[in-house]
């Protein structure tokens, strides 16, 4: 029987034409993409409806639709004109109960809610009603995750209780993070099927954390118990060589690979870290394989990650890999403000721009500004001005001295050695990469207020002897060698003089 005929008022019960016409439509969907888009965004798609000359798509969520009908509408048309051999109209809609179809074993709505399951996926769940929500909230904030009530939920080895702001209602969507932020929306969605892994890179201070914690806040609102680890690169790195050196690896397994979601904040502190690397790699492959949703941030793509092994680069680039890029003038005011009105103040335009035009790259920067000038308003009790503004901001206002960034000293010594910021991060020993990683370390060391700790960990996550060592060496050929002290004197002269 061919599908028209399958198709035709008088042939078969109307489920099986549909599903002969299906079968039909998704080998020539497949037909015109990779395999891993067809499974990515057809596998569990389903026809719901054929009538007239429209042709009903159904998948599981908004996100979903949004992509197919941004991304292949013109795939779904051709692939109808050429099974039904007519022009049709291709329609694509949201069927939440599709999810119910999906295999129990690789359901994670399966394994977080068996008692909801005939109820709706995880999914499909609307959101509870906000006491409900702002309960588990407080207890996930408070790291106590209600754990005597349900033990299942944030787990209790997340390292930090999730911060309660970090929502999507909190985050301020713009061109520079709209990918990312509908990304992460769509794995909330469908955590293990969207985006799997979902990899998140941007520079410091861009809102990838916030964007992971929302996250984690959507799927705990939606199925309150499911099994979500959260935490840093570096708590899982502390965590393994703890259980190598307690010999209770079997424990650390068990811990990591019994998790519904895993969320990975800060995954480039893996780069030069051999052994996490293997034990992560196993970790991730345990993981994916069950349909488990991880989730990971970075501050550079997977190839860019210092001495990441080839099969964790190719691992972190299977689901989804994006970037949130630093905000442009009008999310920044838009930032200032809802960050104004969240602490109770609102900011005028005047005042929004005056910050958004001198603060340019960090989000966080814009915070600690909104911080400060509704601080210095209180004190004074006097209204926001244009005046206050100038007055409470100052070093924006006049000169930066004495408080450059890392980030400037980096690309000061990058572009002066003409090396990498990857190889400065790298292990490369060599004198043309050493040298320039010490005199970055050693002017990091006399002008930003980083501990050893952190100035290690911008190079690679280099402990803080090494630091010491950079720091006493070229201390000491800043006292004996005068080309070494014109050079490290001209970059202090740079990276100290008023700027803007
Ligand atoms: P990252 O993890 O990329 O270094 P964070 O997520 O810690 O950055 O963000 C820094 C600060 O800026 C946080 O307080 C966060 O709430 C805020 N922030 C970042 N992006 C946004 C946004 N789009 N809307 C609102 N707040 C944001
Ligand atoms: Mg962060």
């Amino acid at each position: 029987m061919t599908p028209q005929e399958a198709l035709s008022p008088a042939a078969a019960p109307e489920s099986s034409t549909k599903a002969a016409l299906w079968e039909e439509l998704q080998r020539a969907i497949r037909s015109r993409m990779k395999p891993e888009q067809f499974e990515t965004w057809f596998r569990r798609a389903a026809l719901a409806s054929i009538d007239g000359d429209v042709l009903r798509i159904a998948v599981q969520n908004t996100f979903s639709r949004d992509w197919l009908r941004t991304y292949y509408s013109e795939v779904l048309a051709e692939s109808a004109r050429e099974v039904l051999r007519e022009p049709r109209r291709v329609e694509v809609l949201v069927d939440p109960e599709l999810l119910l179809a999906a295999a129990p074993a690789q359901a994670v709505a399966g394994q977080i809610m068996p008692g909801q399951i005939a109820r709706g996926p995880l999914a499909a769940q609307p959101a509870p009603a906000g006491a409900d929500r702002g309960l588990a909230r407080e207890a996930h904030a408070l790291g106590t995750s209600r754990a005597t009530e349900s033990p299942r939920g944030l787990l209790s080895t997340s390292d930090v209780g999730l911060n309660p702001k970090y929502t999507f209602e909190n985050f301020v969507v713009g061109p520079c993070n709209r990918f990312a932020h509908a990304a992460a929306l769509g794995s909330a969605e469908a955590p293990g099927k969207a985006y799997n892994p979902f990899f998140l890179h941007g520079s410091v201070g861009l809102g990838k954390t916030h964007l992971l914690q929302s996250l984690c806040w959507a799927i705990l609102d939606r199925a309150p118990r499911a099994r979500i680890l959260y935490l840093s690169c570096e708590t899982f790195v502390n965590h393994f060589i703890n259980s190598l050196e307690n010999g209770d690896i079997a424990k650390f397994r068990n811990k990591y690979r019994n998790v519904d979601v895993l969320v990975v904040d800060d995954i480039h502190l893996l780069a030069n870290k051999e052994r996490t690397q293997e034990e992560f790699f196993h970790t991730f492959n345990t993981l994916y394989q069950s349909g488990k949703q991880i989730v990971l941030s970075s501050d550079s793509p997977p190839k860019d990650i210092p001495s990441l092994q080839e099969r964790l680069v190719s691992r972190f680039r299977w689901g989804l890999v994006t970037e949130v890029e630093p905000p442009c003038f009008e999310t920044r005011m838009a930032i200032l403000k809802r960050k104004s009105r969240e602490r109770g103040r609102e900011l005028t335009d005047e005042i929004a721009s005056l910050l958004a035009e001198r603060i340019d790259s960090n989000i966080r920067e814009l915070e600690g500004a909104v911080t400060k000038l509704l601080g210095f308003a209180g004190v004074s009790g006097l209204p926001i001005s244009p005046d206050l503004a100038r007055e409470a901001l100052r070093e924006l206002f006049h000169s930066r001295r004495g408080q450059p960034s890392m980030e400037d000293i980096l690309t000061l010594v990058t572009e002066h050695f003409g090396v990498k910021l990857s190889d400065l991060q790298s292990k490369k020993r060599t004198n043309a990469i050493a040298y320039p990683r010490q005199v970055a370390m050693y002017l990091a060391r006399q002008i930003t207020r980083h501990s050893l700790e952190e100035i290690g960990g911008f190079f690679g996550g280099r402990d803080h002897s090494t630091v010491i060592y950079a720091v006493e060496k070229i201390q000491q050929l800043h006292e004996q060698d005068p080309a070494t002290r014109a050079l490290l004197d001209g970059f202090l002269g740079r990276l100290q003089a008023p700027r803007g």
